[in-house]
């Protein structure tokens, strides 16, 4: 929370003063604001009874004067220099496209540059952002909240546009009545967040209001106090936007679109308040700029053909609105949100809930007897309930019973058909094995017999086996010989062979030998 102090707001409206500023003024807001902390007319009609009471009760009280100064015209000034010490708090919620000029009109209302950063205009959602500042002029101390629209009818459907709006205003009142409803509970320093007022910006089409904004504004008046403002009112003509004015104003109507109607039951501001509603929608002009007119510098917007004065009511409304929002009504603002708007969301939520005041034949009744009523009602539910969850548990046994049974039924059946098969084979089986012991022994015995005979057979062939093996023995030591032998001989022959045959070799080179030198001899070579 940022503390911003403006000592500069006080000047705000040369033809008007604002009711506190000055001790004599002190008195009528005093009363303003004693009465607004007083039951206010209601439009509920559970309160219908009570007011007759009322009625019955203050018929039956005696007005007396007193002879002497006792003291109690103070209270008013108690409640003042109370309200004082405690500070004020008052919520602005700014709905409008992005630059519109949302920021740029909050900061001129309070001259203060409040540095809200520019938002993009690609969100993919509508975003609400509040951030609260704490102002201060002469000794009063306000907490400001302003709670911004960021994204708003920047996305290709619009249909939720509105949606984040309307939830983020009654979770303000649900955070209040959660309070509220606590034992221990403490609104004393209770940081109120409900909205008080809906600064609704339109785009200066001089067409005509848009769809979005319609169904916006249609869910928010219940839960809002709203003023419609046209912004940047500077680019469209004089003409065309009085034109603009009331074509809004009938739509708004045939649309049953309730906006904020500046409150005209108290006599002292009854009359600028009746003027003022005649104005709405307001065209106001916003920029925090100065520029020099005369020998003043006032804050305007400058054009290449000239300036546009923020503050000049011949250029735009924006006196007016300031005049209305801050300095006449904020009050009532405050006042509305909390015994109108607040009240209603409050009953529906209580009788969602399940409470009321009246009972049947439209009797009064008390909360303990309507928690008594709801308790018993709810303990008659729960029995009920009890009961037919008992029947139905009774029923899904019975039927899971049954189940059950049957699959029982079916197990047994099966059971015993498997028990019979079981038998059946079991005693092929046993007739098998009967069969295949029979077999084996008849198999052993003629095992036993074979290898009886095979035995004795075995003995009979024994010797003549030693005998065969002897002479086998021998005939192969003979072949051995014999083989030896014919080696020896082969190889003797062999030699006999090669030596013959060298020696024929040897004796042809000798005779050749010879036969060459005898030629040499009779036929010697030439000398040279
Ligand atoms: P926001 O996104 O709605 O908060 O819009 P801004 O306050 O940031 O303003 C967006 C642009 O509009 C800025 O360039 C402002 O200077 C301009 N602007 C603001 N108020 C006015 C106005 O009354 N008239 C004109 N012509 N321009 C304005």
């Amino acid at each position: 929370m940022r503390c911003l102090s403006r000592p500069r707001l006080c000047r705000v409206l040369p033809q008007r003063r604002s009711p506190g500023c000055c001790p004599q003024d002190r008195r009528s807001s005093s009363a303003a604001l004693f009465q607004s902390h007083m039951p206010t007319k209601t439009t509920c009609p559970s309160s219908q009874v009570s007011d007759d009471e009322q009625k019955q009760k203050r018929e039956n009280t005696r007005s007396l004067t007193m002879s002497g100064h006792v003291g109690f015209e103070s209270l008013p000034d108690q409640l003042v220099n109370r309200s004082i010490q405690q500070g004020f708090c008052f919520n602005i919620l700014c709905v409008g496209e992005t630059g519109i000029g949302k920021s740029t009109l909050i900061d001129t209302l309070f001259n203060t540059n409040f540095a809200d950063h520019e938002s993009s205009h690609f969100f993919p959602h509508v975003r609400l952002k509040a951030q609260t500042y704490e102002l201060h002029e002469s000794n009063v101390r306000l907490k400001l909240t302003i709670v911004n629209t960021v994204g708003f009818g920047d996305q290709i459907n619009k249909e939720e546009s509105y949606q984040p709006v309307v939830d983020y205003i009654d979770a303000q009142f649900e955070a209040y009545l959660q309070e509220e409803l606590k034992i221990k509970r403490s609104l004393f320093n209770y940081h109120d967040s409900r909205i008080h007022v809906c600064l609704y910006f339109i785009s200066p089409t001089g067409h005509s209001l848009k769809t979005l904004d319609l169904l916006t504004m249609k869910s928010l008046d219940s839960k809002v106090n709203i003023i419609p403002v046209i912004a940047k009112a500077d680019i469209i003509s004089k003409a065309e936007l009085q034109k603009f004015k009331i074509k809004l104003m009938s739509e708004l109507v045939s649309s049953g679109v309730q906006i904020y109607q500046f409150p005209t039951d108290d006599e002292t501001i009854a009359k600028i308040n009746a003027s003022m509603n005649g104005h709405l929608p307001f065209a106001v002009v916003g920029s925090m700029d100065e520029v020099k007119i005369g020998n003043k510098m006032v804050k305007a917007r400058q054009y290449p053909w000239g300036v546009v004065q923020v503050e000049n009511e011949n250029h735009s409304d924006f006196v007016k609105l300031r005049e209305m929002l801050i300095c006449t009504n904020m009050e009532d603002l405050r006042e509305q949100t909390h015994t109108r708007h607040y009240e209603l969301y409050r009953r529906c939520k209580l009788e969602e809930m399940g409470f009321t005041d009246v009972g049947p034949e439209n009797k009064p009744l008390s909360l303990q007897e309507t928690y008594e009523a709801k308790r018993h009602e709810f303990y008659g539910e729960r029995q009920r309930k009890e009961e037919e969850m008992k029947q139905m548990f009774v029923q899904r046994v019975k039927e899971k019973e049954a189940i059950l049974k049957e699959a029982e039924r079916e197990l047994q059946a099966k059971f015993e058909h498997l028990k019979r098969v079981h038998q059946e084979e079991r005693m092929k089986l046993e007739e098998k094995r009967r069969l295949l012991e029979e077999e084996i022994i008849a198999f052993s015995k003629k095992k036993a017999t074979s290898e009886i005979y095979q035995n004795q057979s075995y003995m009979a062939s024994g010797s003549n086996l030693k005998k065969d093996k002897d002479r086998k023995k021998i005939s192969n030591a003979q072949v051995l010989e014999g083989g030896s032998k014919r080696a020896s001989e082969s190889m003797r022959a062999g030699s006999l062979v090669y030596r013959a045959q060298l020696e024929g070799e040897s004796r042809r080179a000798r005779e050749s030998l010879r036969a060459g030198s005898l030629s040499y001899r009779a036929h010697p070579l030439p000398q040279h």
